[in-house]
């Protein structure tokens, strides 16, 4: 390393020797550490930055620092919303169960073999098309005996 420099203690920057004593003084003024974090942050944010290391309480009642808050929102929260596979809403985690059983069991037609199902069974039921009228069939006994019936002479 070069002899001419020396670390700031304060700032973590490499200063000219000579220079030292006049940016400790200065670099003193303006920097300092956050004594948590151990960043070096200016003395001016300080204040907003200490707000983040503050602890809130969420409410699902787990305490956490308020910068790790929004975080834990989006991500970890029991009270975070998803969204609901049926109706595309957002709903809170801790009520989901509750939502998609009632969400999950209004009905509808489903596009391709236009047979009404519980919301539930639409999502997973599976129709069989036929290649050659592209009828569609929920049932694969329905659609077999729609080939037989319509194109087994084919
Ligand atoms: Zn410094
Ligand atoms: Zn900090
Ligand atoms: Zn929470
Ligand atoms: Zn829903
Ligand atoms: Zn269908
Ligand atoms: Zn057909």
């Amino acid at each position: 390393m070069d002899e001419s420099f020396s670390i700031c203690d304060n700032c973590g920057e490499e200063i000219l020797k000579l220079n030292f004593i006049i940016h400790n003084i200065a670099c003193n003024k303006i920097f300092c550490k956050c004594c948590i974090c151990s960043i070096i942050i200016k003395k001016e944010d300080l204040y907003m930055h200490m707000q983040d290391h503050q602890s809130v309480i969420c409410s699902c009642g787990m305490k956490m620092q308020k910068k790790e808050h929004s975080n834990h929102q989006s991500n970890d929260c029991v009270n975070r919303n998803v969204l609901c596979d049926y109706c595309e809403l957002e709903v809170p985690l801790s009520n989901l169960d509750e939502h998609v059983i009632e969400c999950g069991s209004r009905t509808d037609v489903c596009e391709k073999c236009n047979n009404r199902f519980v919301l539930m069974d639409l999502k997973i039921h599976i129709c069989y098309e036929c290649p050659m009228c592209s009828k569609s069939y929920p049932n694969l006994d329905h659609y077999q005996l729609h080939i037989y019936d319509k194109h087994s002479d084919i």
